[in-house]
Protein backbone atom coordinates (compact mmCIF):
# COMPACT_ATOMS: atom_id res chain seq x y z
CA UNK A 1 0.00 0.00 0.00
CA UNK A 2 0.85 3.18 -1.13
CA UNK A 3 2.68 5.81 2.26
CA UNK A 4 1.20 9.49 1.80
CA UNK A 5 3.18 11.75 4.13
CA UNK A 6 0.89 14.33 5.68
CA UNK A 7 2.46 17.63 7.28
CA UNK A 8 -0.80 17.63 10.40
CA UNK A 9 -3.82 16.45 10.05
CA UNK A 10 -5.88 16.20 6.91
CA UNK A 11 -9.35 13.97 6.17
CA UNK A 12 -7.27 11.00 6.60
CA UNK A 13 -10.64 8.97 6.13
CA UNK A 14 -10.10 9.55 2.50
CA UNK A 15 -6.67 8.05 2.00
CA UNK A 16 -7.91 4.84 4.13
CA UNK A 17 -10.94 5.14 1.55
CA UNK A 18 -8.26 5.14 -1.45
CA UNK A 19 -6.36 1.97 -0.16
CA UNK A 20 -3.15 4.31 0.99
CA UNK A 21 -1.50 4.82 4.39
CA UNK A 22 -0.98 7.72 5.50
CA UNK A 23 2.21 8.49 7.56
CA UNK A 24 2.37 12.00 10.08
CA UNK A 25 6.19 12.73 9.33
CA UNK A 26 5.78 15.09 12.34
CA UNK A 27 5.73 11.76 14.29
CA UNK A 28 8.08 9.86 12.32
CA UNK A 29 10.46 12.48 12.97
CA UNK A 30 9.55 12.79 16.78
CA UNK A 31 9.93 9.39 17.20
CA UNK A 32 13.23 8.59 15.29
CA UNK A 33 16.00 7.03 17.08
CA UNK A 34 17.82 10.28 16.46
CA UNK A 35 15.25 13.20 15.36
CA UNK A 36 18.19 15.56 16.33
CA UNK A 37 20.59 14.42 13.20
CA UNK A 38 17.05 14.44 11.19
CA UNK A 39 17.57 18.35 12.09
CA UNK A 40 20.93 18.26 11.79
CA UNK A 41 20.60 16.75 8.30
CA UNK A 42 18.27 19.47 6.67
CA UNK A 43 20.74 21.97 8.01
CA UNK A 44 23.31 20.44 6.16
CA UNK A 45 21.15 20.27 3.13
CA UNK A 46 20.94 24.28 3.73
CA UNK A 47 17.58 25.03 6.23
CA UNK A 48 18.82 28.20 7.68
CA UNK A 49 19.52 27.50 11.37
CA UNK A 50 16.28 30.11 12.43
CA UNK A 51 13.66 27.62 11.08
CA UNK A 52 11.78 25.72 13.22
CA UNK A 53 12.92 22.09 14.00
CA UNK A 54 10.04 20.45 13.28
CA UNK A 55 9.96 21.92 9.56
CA UNK A 56 13.25 20.80 9.29
CA UNK A 57 12.39 17.07 11.20
CA UNK A 58 9.87 16.25 9.36
CA UNK A 59 11.57 17.67 5.86
CA UNK A 60 14.95 14.80 6.62
CA UNK A 61 11.62 12.39 7.48
CA UNK A 62 10.48 11.96 4.54
CA UNK A 63 13.00 11.72 2.45
CA UNK A 64 14.38 9.27 4.71
CA UNK A 65 11.13 7.04 4.97
CA UNK A 66 11.15 7.48 0.63
CA UNK A 67 8.11 9.18 0.36
CA UNK A 68 6.86 9.79 -3.10
CA UNK A 69 3.95 12.18 -2.42
CA UNK A 70 2.56 14.33 0.67
CA UNK A 71 -0.12 16.07 2.01
CA UNK A 72 0.88 19.59 2.80
CA UNK A 73 -1.69 21.52 4.48
CA UNK A 74 -1.23 25.59 2.72
CA UNK A 75 -3.44 27.31 4.97
CA UNK A 76 -4.43 26.90 8.54
CA UNK A 77 -1.30 24.89 9.57
CA UNK A 78 2.26 26.31 9.43
CA UNK A 79 3.85 29.72 7.74
CA UNK A 80 6.81 27.53 6.66
CA UNK A 81 4.71 24.95 5.08
CA UNK A 82 5.03 27.07 1.28
CA UNK A 83 9.57 26.31 1.26
CA UNK A 84 8.69 23.50 2.66
CA UNK A 85 6.73 22.29 -0.07
CA UNK A 86 9.18 23.38 -2.00
CA UNK A 87 12.46 21.68 -1.03
CA UNK A 88 9.81 18.34 -1.06
CA UNK A 89 9.96 19.07 -4.68
CA UNK A 90 12.88 20.03 -5.79
CA UNK A 91 13.81 16.24 -3.90
CA UNK A 92 11.34 15.01 -6.53
CA UNK A 93 8.26 14.41 -4.39
CA UNK A 94 4.91 15.29 -5.27
CA UNK A 95 2.70 17.51 -3.11
CA UNK A 96 -0.90 17.40 -3.06
CA UNK A 97 -2.33 20.81 -1.35
CA UNK A 98 -4.91 20.94 1.28
CA UNK A 99 -6.35 24.13 2.64
CA UNK A 100 -8.52 24.82 5.59
CA UNK A 101 -10.69 27.97 4.92
CA UNK A 102 -9.46 30.49 7.16
CA UNK A 103 -13.08 31.93 7.87
CA UNK A 104 -14.78 28.30 8.34
CA UNK A 105 -16.87 28.40 5.59
CA UNK A 106 -18.31 25.04 4.68
CA UNK A 107 -19.01 24.86 1.24
CA UNK A 108 -15.27 25.98 0.70
CA UNK A 109 -14.01 23.20 2.76
CA UNK A 110 -16.63 20.57 1.10
CA UNK A 111 -14.45 21.70 -1.91
CA UNK A 112 -11.13 21.66 -0.81
CA UNK A 113 -11.91 17.85 0.65
CA UNK A 114 -13.82 16.90 -2.51
CA UNK A 115 -10.51 17.76 -4.56
CA UNK A 116 -8.38 15.66 -2.32
CA UNK A 117 -11.41 12.99 -3.04
CA UNK A 118 -10.44 13.52 -6.77
CA UNK A 119 -7.07 13.12 -6.41
CA UNK A 120 -7.46 9.68 -4.51
CA UNK A 121 -10.17 9.05 -6.85
CA UNK A 122 -12.41 8.27 -3.99
CA UNK A 123 -16.32 8.76 -3.70
CA UNK A 124 -18.99 9.73 -0.93
CA UNK A 125 -19.72 6.41 -0.64
CA UNK A 126 -15.80 5.02 -0.09
CA UNK A 127 -15.22 7.98 2.32
CA UNK A 128 -17.96 7.39 4.20
CA UNK A 129 -17.82 3.74 5.11
CA UNK A 130 -14.06 4.77 5.88
CA UNK A 131 -15.26 7.41 8.44
CA UNK A 132 -17.38 4.59 10.26
CA UNK A 133 -14.37 2.81 10.68
CA UNK A 134 -11.97 5.25 12.02
CA UNK A 135 -15.65 6.53 14.03
CA UNK A 136 -15.31 3.02 16.07
CA UNK A 137 -11.49 3.99 16.57
CA UNK A 138 -11.32 7.46 17.73
CA UNK A 139 -13.94 6.18 20.04
CA UNK A 140 -11.48 4.79 21.99
CA UNK A 141 -9.01 7.44 22.34
CA UNK A 142 -11.76 9.74 23.39
CA UNK A 143 -12.30 7.34 26.32
CA UNK A 144 -8.74 7.51 27.09
CA UNK A 145 -9.16 11.09 27.43
CA UNK A 146 -12.18 10.76 29.49
CA UNK A 147 -10.70 8.22 31.98
CA UNK A 148 -7.33 10.93 32.60
CA UNK A 149 -9.65 13.50 33.08
CA UNK A 150 -13.07 12.24 34.88
CA UNK A 151 -11.17 9.10 36.35
CA UNK A 152 -7.40 10.51 36.84
CA UNK A 153 -6.44 7.18 35.59
CA UNK A 154 -4.09 7.95 32.92
CA UNK A 155 -1.04 9.69 32.66
CA UNK A 156 -0.59 12.60 30.59
CA UNK A 157 2.22 11.32 28.70
CA UNK A 158 -0.31 8.04 27.71
CA UNK A 159 -2.96 11.25 26.94
CA UNK A 160 -0.54 12.58 24.95
CA UNK A 161 0.64 9.98 22.48
CA UNK A 162 -2.40 8.34 22.67
CA UNK A 163 -4.41 11.77 20.84
CA UNK A 164 -1.36 13.00 18.96
CA UNK A 165 -1.41 9.58 17.17
CA UNK A 166 -4.83 9.93 16.03
CA UNK A 167 -3.61 12.14 13.12
CA UNK A 168 -2.44 8.88 10.93
CA UNK A 169 -2.98 5.98 13.71
CA UNK A 170 0.40 5.27 12.80
CA UNK A 171 -0.80 4.23 9.52
CA UNK A 172 -2.66 1.18 10.75
CA UNK A 173 -5.91 1.73 12.86
CA UNK A 174 -6.47 -1.68 13.52
CA UNK A 175 -3.37 -1.89 15.47
CA UNK A 176 -3.90 1.39 17.13
CA UNK A 177 -7.65 0.30 18.63
CA UNK A 178 -5.49 -2.65 19.74
CA UNK A 179 -3.28 -0.92 21.26
CA UNK A 180 -5.44 1.35 23.11
CA UNK A 181 -8.03 -1.38 24.32
CA UNK A 182 -5.19 -3.07 25.90
CA UNK A 183 -4.14 0.05 27.63
CA UNK A 184 -7.77 0.68 28.99
CA UNK A 185 -7.84 -2.93 30.27
CA UNK A 186 -4.67 -2.08 32.03
CA UNK A 187 -5.67 0.92 34.26
CA UNK A 188 -5.30 0.41 37.98
CA UNK A 189 -8.67 0.51 39.35
CA UNK A 190 -7.77 3.98 41.78
CA UNK A 191 -6.90 7.23 40.96
CA UNK A 192 -3.06 7.48 40.12
CA UNK A 193 -3.07 10.58 42.78
CA UNK A 194 -4.21 11.76 45.20
CA UNK A 195 -6.32 15.70 46.17
CA UNK A 196 -3.39 17.22 46.15
CA UNK A 197 -2.61 16.47 42.62
CA UNK A 198 -2.44 19.89 40.75
CA UNK A 199 -4.36 19.59 37.33
CA UNK A 200 -2.51 21.03 34.38
CA UNK A 201 -3.39 21.82 30.63
CA UNK A 202 -0.76 21.58 27.72
CA UNK A 203 -1.83 24.09 25.50
CA UNK A 204 0.03 24.64 21.68
CA UNK A 205 1.58 22.69 19.14
CA UNK A 206 2.77 19.38 20.89
CA UNK A 207 6.77 19.41 23.07
CA UNK A 208 9.55 19.02 20.99
CA UNK A 209 11.12 17.56 24.79
CA UNK A 210 10.43 14.18 25.65
CA UNK A 211 10.54 14.98 29.43
CA UNK A 212 7.81 17.09 29.86
CA UNK A 213 4.78 15.09 30.91
CA UNK A 214 6.87 12.89 33.37
CA UNK A 215 8.99 15.99 34.99
CA UNK A 216 5.35 17.38 35.96
CA UNK A 217 3.99 13.95 37.42
CA UNK A 218 7.19 13.92 39.36
CA UNK A 219 6.11 17.17 40.74
CA UNK A 220 3.15 15.97 41.97
CA UNK A 221 1.27 17.62 38.97
CA UNK A 222 -0.49 16.08 35.63
CA UNK A 223 -1.23 17.38 32.63
CA UNK A 224 -5.08 16.34 32.37
CA UNK A 225 -5.91 18.67 28.86
CA UNK A 226 -3.64 18.23 26.31
CA UNK A 227 -5.44 21.10 23.08
CA UNK A 228 -4.23 20.27 19.93
CA UNK A 229 -3.71 16.46 20.51
CA UNK A 230 -7.58 16.04 21.71
CA UNK A 231 -8.38 17.93 18.45
CA UNK A 232 -6.88 15.67 16.70
CA UNK A 233 -8.93 12.72 17.91
CA UNK A 234 -11.74 14.92 16.59
CA UNK A 235 -13.91 15.06 19.62
CA UNK A 236 -17.04 16.23 17.98
CA UNK A 237 -20.68 14.77 17.65
CA UNK A 238 -21.58 14.91 13.77
CA UNK A 239 -21.79 12.60 11.53
CA UNK A 240 -21.03 14.92 8.53
CA UNK A 241 -17.28 14.21 7.74
CA UNK A 242 -17.06 18.07 6.32
CA UNK A 243 -18.83 19.17 9.71
CA UNK A 244 -16.17 17.25 11.67
CA UNK A 245 -12.85 19.18 9.79
CA UNK A 246 -14.97 22.60 10.42
CA UNK A 247 -15.59 21.88 14.18
CA UNK A 248 -11.36 20.66 14.33
CA UNK A 249 -10.10 24.01 15.91
CA UNK A 250 -6.48 23.77 14.99
CA UNK A 251 -6.51 24.94 11.31
CA UNK A 252 -8.66 28.68 12.59
CA UNK A 253 -6.91 30.99 14.70
CA UNK A 254 -6.45 31.81 18.51
CA UNK A 255 -10.15 32.84 18.92
CA UNK A 256 -11.92 29.71 18.01
CA UNK A 257 -9.35 27.23 19.78
CA UNK A 258 -10.18 29.41 22.96
CA UNK A 259 -13.61 28.69 23.35
CA UNK A 260 -12.95 25.36 23.31
CA UNK A 261 -9.96 25.55 25.69
CA UNK A 262 -12.02 27.45 28.08
CA UNK A 263 -14.83 24.99 27.81
CA UNK A 264 -12.44 22.09 28.39
CA UNK A 265 -10.37 24.54 31.11
CA UNK A 266 -13.56 24.71 33.40
CA UNK A 267 -14.98 21.22 32.70
CA UNK A 268 -11.75 19.53 33.41
CA UNK A 269 -10.98 21.82 37.08
CA UNK A 270 -7.58 22.78 35.33
CA UNK A 271 -5.26 24.63 37.60
CA UNK A 272 -2.56 25.89 35.61
CA UNK A 273 -2.01 26.35 31.79
CA UNK A 274 1.13 25.28 29.96
CA UNK A 275 1.66 26.97 26.83
CA UNK A 276 3.79 25.70 24.69
CA UNK A 277 5.42 28.27 22.12
CA UNK A 278 8.37 26.21 19.32
CA UNK A 279 11.28 28.51 18.58
CA UNK A 280 11.24 30.09 15.43
CA UNK A 281 7.39 29.84 15.43
CA UNK A 282 5.09 32.22 14.22
CA UNK A 283 1.85 30.92 17.03
CA UNK A 284 4.73 32.09 19.31
CA UNK A 285 2.95 35.90 18.79
CA UNK A 286 -0.57 34.61 19.56
CA UNK A 287 0.83 34.07 23.64
CA UNK A 288 -0.07 37.33 24.21
CA UNK A 289 -3.72 36.56 22.87
CA UNK A 290 -3.46 33.48 25.54
CA UNK A 291 -2.76 35.47 28.14
CA UNK A 292 -4.96 38.17 28.13
CA UNK A 293 -7.63 36.17 27.22
CA UNK A 294 -7.34 32.90 29.74
CA UNK A 295 -8.10 33.45 33.58
CA UNK A 296 -6.05 30.73 35.03
CA UNK A 297 -2.12 31.33 35.17
CA UNK A 298 -0.26 30.66 31.95
CA UNK A 299 3.57 29.55 32.29
CA UNK A 300 4.56 29.95 28.60
CA UNK A 301 7.55 27.28 27.07
CA UNK A 302 9.11 27.51 24.47
CA UNK A 303 11.46 24.78 23.20
CA UNK A 304 14.17 24.58 19.77
CA UNK A 305 15.52 21.05 19.41
CA UNK A 306 14.49 17.49 20.23
CA UNK A 307 15.58 17.10 23.54
CA UNK A 308 15.03 16.82 27.64
CA UNK A 309 14.18 19.65 29.58
CA UNK A 310 17.06 22.07 30.39
CA UNK A 311 17.55 22.75 34.17
CA UNK A 312 16.11 26.33 33.88
CA UNK A 313 12.69 25.47 32.33
CA UNK A 314 12.63 22.40 35.31
CA UNK A 315 13.45 25.53 37.73
CA UNK A 316 9.94 27.48 35.85
CA UNK A 317 8.02 24.37 36.25
CA UNK A 318 8.84 23.69 39.86
CA UNK A 319 8.23 27.09 40.45
CA UNK A 320 4.76 26.95 38.50
CA UNK A 321 3.47 24.31 40.37
CA UNK A 322 4.51 25.23 43.35
CA UNK A 323 2.86 28.37 42.89
CA UNK A 324 -0.42 26.44 42.04
CA UNK A 325 -0.36 24.04 44.98
CA UNK A 326 0.28 27.06 47.28
S1 LIG B 1 5.88 24.61 15.48
FE1 LIG B 1 5.14 26.38 14.32
S2 LIG B 1 6.75 26.79 12.80
FE2 LIG B 1 7.07 24.73 13.60
S3 LIG B 1 6.00 23.37 12.18
FE3 LIG B 1 4.57 23.82 13.84
S4 LIG B 1 3.41 25.61 13.15
FE4 LIG B 1 5.23 25.45 11.86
Amino acid sequence: MEKIGITTTVPVEIIYAAGCVPVDLNNVFITSACPGQLVEEAELAGYPRNVCAWIKGIYSAALHMGIKKVVAVTQGDCSNTHALMETWQLAGIEIIPFAYPFDRDYDMLKLQIQKLMDFFAVDWLQVQRSWSELQEVRRLAHRIDELTWRENRVHGKDNHLYLVNCSDFNGDPGEYAERASRLIAGLPADPLAGADEVRLAYIGVPPIMDDLYDYVESRGARVVFNETQRQFSMPFQTADLVEQYRLYTYPYGIFYRLQDIQEQLALRRVQGVIHYAQSFCYRQIEDMIVRARLSLPVLTLEGDRPNKLDARTKMRLDAFIEMLRA
